[in-house]
This record gives C-alpha cells, sequence and structure tokens, in this order.
C-alpha cells in the first residue's frame, strides 16, 4: 500500500502498512517503521543492528464505527554492550497496550458530564480501563485569589458525609473539591498554602458553619468574613414557615383547607403575587395576628437584602432584630438571636455584595456526577472527575 495513504488513514507519521483485515466488527492494521538509527538506553552507544521482533496488538480509536487495532511489529535492537531493548514508538502510551490518542481521546470524552460506561462502550475498551486513565489525571491544589467562597455538599466519598466546593465567586470559578467539612481536613489543606498566599485574601464567603468561620479567622487574617445571602435568609423563611404550620396545626379542620395554597403565598414576595393573590394573602393574615407580623418581618428583612444602600442596611437590619426579638413570636425571637450572632458577618454581606450564588451551578453539576457515578467512593477520582468537568 502507498505510504501517504497510510498516513492518511492511520494518521501516523512514519508508519508503514502492511496489512490489514477488515471484519465485520473489527479492523486490524498490521503495521511497522522503519529501522533506525537508535541510542542504547543501557550505555548510550549507537546502534543499528537488529536482533529480532515480536507482534504487539495496541488498541486505537474505533474506526468506521468498528474496534480497532494495530499489530505493531516491533523491533528488537542489541548494543555492543550487549543489552538488546526495543524501540520507543511515540504513539504508543506507556504500557503500550493503547494508543497515546485513545487514551487523549478518553480524557477527553471523561470532560463531559456522563458515566464511565458509556465512555466506555464509545471507545471499546473496559470500564475499568477508562477509571485507570481518569487516575492518571491530576488536578494539583490550586493558587488561591483574593475572594474564596466555601460550601459544602453531601457526597458519596469515604472520606466524610460531607465534601467542600472552593471556589472563587468574583470570576464564578470552581477551585478545588475537598474531602470534609470538619476543622481538620480544612485546616490541613489551608496550611499548605503559604502565609502571603493567604495573606491577600480579602474576601471569605461561607455560610453559618461555625468551622469556616473560625478556618477564615486563623488562615486568612485580613479576610472579611462573608455569610452567604442565601443561606441567611433561609432563616427568616424558616420562621414565618413555622409561624404558619403552627397556626395550621390549631385550626379547624374546614379552614385548613381554605389555607392549602397558603404556603406559597405567604412565602412569596408580596409586591410579586397577582392582585387576586395579594387579596388571599390579605385574608389570611387578616385571620391572625402572628401570621401577620410574622409576614411583616419578612418582607422587611427582604426589602433590607434587596437593598443596595448600606447605610440603611446597616440601620435597618439592627431595628429589624431588635423587632423580631421582642416580637412575641418564638419563631423570630429565635431567628433574630441567630441573626444577630451571625451580624458581623451578615452586614458584610450587605456591604460588600459577595455570595456564593454565582457558583451555585457547580453544585448542580456535581449533584448530577454524583448520580451518575454511583460506584464512586474513591475521593481522589470524584474530585478529579468534577474539576475535570469543570475547570
Ligand atoms: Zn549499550
Amino acid at each position: 500500500m502507498h505510504s501517504n495513504c497510510t498516513k492518511n488513514l492511520l494518521g501516523l507519521e512514519d508508519i508503514i502498512l502492511k496489512k490489514l483485515i477488515q471484519a465485520d466488527n473489527y479492523v486490524t492494521f498490521f503495521i511497522e517503521t522503519a529501522p533506525t538509527t537508535q541510542t542504547c538506553p543501557h550505555c548510550g552507544l549507537e546502534t543499528r543492528r537488529i536482533h529480532d521482533y515480536r507482534n504487539q496488538r495496541i488498541k486505537d480509536l474505533p474506526m468506521q464505527m468498528k474496534h480497532t487495532y494495530l499489530v505493531l511489529r516491533k523491533r528488537r535492537y542489541v548494543c555492543s554492550c550487549g543489552k538488546r531493548f526495543y524501540e520507543n514508538y511515540d504513539f504508543i502510551g506507556t504500557y503500550q497496550q493503547r494508543t497515546s490518542r485513545l487514551s487523549l481521546k478518553i480524557i477527553d470524552l471523561l470532560r463531559k458530564v456522563r458515566n464511565l460506561k458509556s465512555v466506555a462502550e464509545d471507545v471499546n475498551v473496559s470500564v475499568s480501563t477508562v477509571a485507570r486513565i481518569l487516575d492518571t489525571v491530576n488536578y494539583s491544589a490550586p493558587s488561591i485569589p483574593d475572594c474564596i467562597g466555601i460550601d459544602e455538599f453531601k457526597g458519596n466519598a469515604e472520606t466524610g458525609k460531607y465534601q467542600c466546593i472552593l471556589t472563587n465567586p468574583k470570576k464564578q470559578q470552581l477551585l478545588d473539591i475537598l474531602p470534609d467539612r470538619n476543622q481538620a481536613h480544612l485546616s490541613t489543606y489551608f496550611r499548605a498554602t503559604s502565609r502571603a498566599e493567604r495573606d491577600r485574601v480579602k474576601f471569605f464567603i461561607c455560610d453559618m458553619w461555625k468551622p469556616y468561620v473560625e478556618l477564615a479567622k486563623a488562615y486568612f487574617p485580613n479576610a472579611k468574613i462573608i455569610i452567604d445571602k442565601y443561606h441567611f435568609t433561609r432563616y427568616v423563611t424558616w420562621a414565618i414557615e413555622n409561624v404558619r404550620k403552627r397556626l395550621q396545626k390549631t385550626m379547624p379542620a374546614k379552614l385548613r383547607k381554605y389555607y392549602k395554597r397558603s404556603r406559597k403565598l405567604i412565602l412569596t414576595r408580596y409586591a410579586k403575587l397577582s392582585e387576586e393573590n395579594k387579596k388571599a394573602c390579605d385574608l389570611m393574615l387578616l385571620y391572625n395576628d402572628d401570621l401577620r407580623l410574622a409576614h411583616r418581618l419578612k418582607e422587611w428583612f427582604y426589602n433590607i437584602c434587596q437593598s443596595e444602600k448600606y447605610s440603611y442596611q446597616r440601620t435597618a437590619f439592627w431595628e429589624w432584630v431588635k423587632d423580631a426579638e421582642s416580637s412575641g413570636i418564638a419563631e423570630f425571637e429565635n431567628c433574630a438571636k441567630t441573626l444577630r450572632n451571625w451580624s458581623e458577618g451578615i452586614l458584610n454581606a450587605f456591604k460588600y455584595g459577595y455570595t456564593n450564588g454565582p457558583t451555585e451551578g457547580y453544585n448542580n453539576k456535581i449533584k448530577v456526577i454524583k448520580r451518575i457515578s454511583y460506584g464512586i467512593r474513591n475521593f481522589d477520582r470524584f474530585r478529579t472527575r468534577i474539576l475535570h468537568c469543570s475547570i
């Protein structure tokens, strides 16, 4: 066969195609290379003396949807020092069972959120091969930007119940996945970064998990600690939800039926309700003083959150906390107490405007990866997969 033809067909340089077998479900190319001068890996002298040949079957990218193999006539040279050695071939990977381009293709396919099995089927290798190739992908710990966000997700790794996701909310970047949210793990992780790097961190955004704050104080002494908005507004939502549930329980069955739609009516911002729903909401609030007051507090709190004027937010926040604390509604008294405890981080959220919201998309991606990688309990592999699909 003409050598140009081979090149086009196989896309490999300096290959001589000797024979081609096309079966229904596979293609095999019998190939060899031209002899060249070799440098002995043992002594460094040059040699052209051929000792013998051995055929090796190598898996390649599927061609025409068929399993594709290269049978390479591997040449063994012998040196004047007496040692024998095989020629090196650029297109074969380290363990010589696959072409390098097949491995690279698998690595590329793994960037898509899909399970290992479907990748394996695409390129006709076993799932364990795909897993092994995934293990060769390595993401080292990133350098720390001046703004970092940390959040957790319920993972399925053997390292702990919750894994952490480290992000740069400013740039909406995923930085790393950490094996556990406990302090020992987090400390080990951040201790590995240089003091100078940590000192440069200006903002640290987290939820209301004490160890995060303690960690930030210890490792990022110059950072403003910001509580993620979603996490603290949730307390207000929970408070009014619990008021509603409490009231609903004490209602006669007849009225309870009427309150069936109440959850959405009460949780939605009043301004966003249709005229009809506003009336329905008004009626509901008229029925009970606690719920009316709770609703007023909820709306007020959301207004504070939405304001863009920090000076107003700061004053209003404290007014709100004091009002809620003396509201006589246990749910809001508790909520206000919590917000008071976290006031510094909450006020920083108002002042600087950073949230973990922009990186929420990564949490969704992780959820999907978690779902499709049922078997993966190995944290390193799970981490690699997430980073590989995201970075
Ligand atoms: Zn030698």
